[in-house]
């Protein structure tokens, strides 16, 4: 019987945090910037249509942002870190097992839940988030983690899926299908580096990553590539992703449990705002501040 291990993902978290305090933001393209209204750090929907770019520099952005009313908040980490742990705190009930991965993503082991059909438990965990905190998640369900966060990512992109994908509720055939829809530069630790040599070597979906040879990707490139073309086809190989959970994680505890002090004045220019660091840029008709009042904002002064 194969494990499985759910992924459940907040969407576009930081941008729908911001829209749990503030509904007339939804179906708007809006996007949150980092620290000092450096760049943009979390899209919707809306601004990914538009072609804005994860981690583009506002700068360069403004134009774009202009011409077709983006939205922009400066990024309040106390309020992301707060709804995390909400977040956290609910889908600690659905498993005695949970791994926290990031500070909107973590894993859920379902393993033996046999008098659950985990497409109904996956979409309960959906409702219930949304009911509790007003965040919408997808749900990926799969043998090993790296299936995890593919399923996921297909229940994000494919709205037939209704946000929950159980990748071990398909056909072989049904799921070779999908993965062969994907690039592989989408699977759970390739990036943008690896993809071109893997496509080089003619590995272009999900699917041939699948089914290379594990020896030659081993022998050209690393033992960690190796275990994940294992966890592709279900063997899950729980520890080959530690380094980079231990790492993702304590940046998470970091936000977690920091002392953020007051917030941290924007480059925008506003009456309502703070002192501004930077006197740059007309950004005002773009950028709205957010509304004073509601209690995450207590730590800004002034
Ligand atoms: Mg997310």
């Amino acid at each position: 019987m194969p494990r499985s291990i759910a992924l459940i993902d907040v969407n576009n978290f930081y941008v729908s945090c911001e829209r749990v305090f503030n509904p007339s933001l939804e179906g708007k393209p809006m996007v949150v910037l980092s620290n000092n209204d450096g760049c943009a750090i979390a899209r919707s929907n809306e601004a990914k249509a538009l072609g804005v770019k994860m981690g583009e520099p506002w700068f360069k952005l403004k134009y774009l942002a202009r011409r077709h009313g983006i939205i922009a908040y400066s990024s309040n980490y106390a309020l992301y870190a707060d709804m995390s742990n909400r977040v956290m705190e609910i889908l600690r009930g659905f498993s005695p097992q949970q791994e926290v991965y990031s500070i909107d993503e973590c894993f859920l082991d379902l393993t033996g839940f046999a008098r659950h059909d985990l497409t109904d438990y996956g979409l309960e965990i959906r409702s219930r988030i949304k009911q509790w905190v007003g965040l919408p998640v997808c749900v990926g369900i799969g043998a090993s983690k790296t299936l995890a966060k593919l399923a996921n990512h297909i229940a994000k992109k494919n709205p037939e899926f209704n946000g929950v994908c159980d990748s071990n509720a398909m056909t072989e055939q049904e799921w070779n299908a999908w993965l062969a829809r994907i690039e592989v530069g989408e699977v759970w630790g390739i990036g943008r580096k690896l993809a071109p040599q893997l496509n080089a070597m003619g590995i272009q979906s999900v699917l041939d990553l699948k089914r290379a040879d594990t020896s030659t990707i081993r022998s050209r490139f690393s033992v960690v590539l190796e275990k994940t073309i294992r966890e592709l086809n279900g063997t899950s190989a729980s520890t080959s992703k530690k380094r980079h959970l231990q790492t993702t994680d304590r940046e998470f505890q970091k936000l977690r449990h920091a002392d953020h002090g007051p917030a941290k004045p924007c480059g925008i220019r506003h009456p309502l705002h703070e002192p501004c660091r930077r006197e740059a840029a007309p950004t005002t008709v773009l950028c709205r501040l957010r509304p004073r009042l509601h209690p995450y904002q207590s730590v800004q002064t002034g």
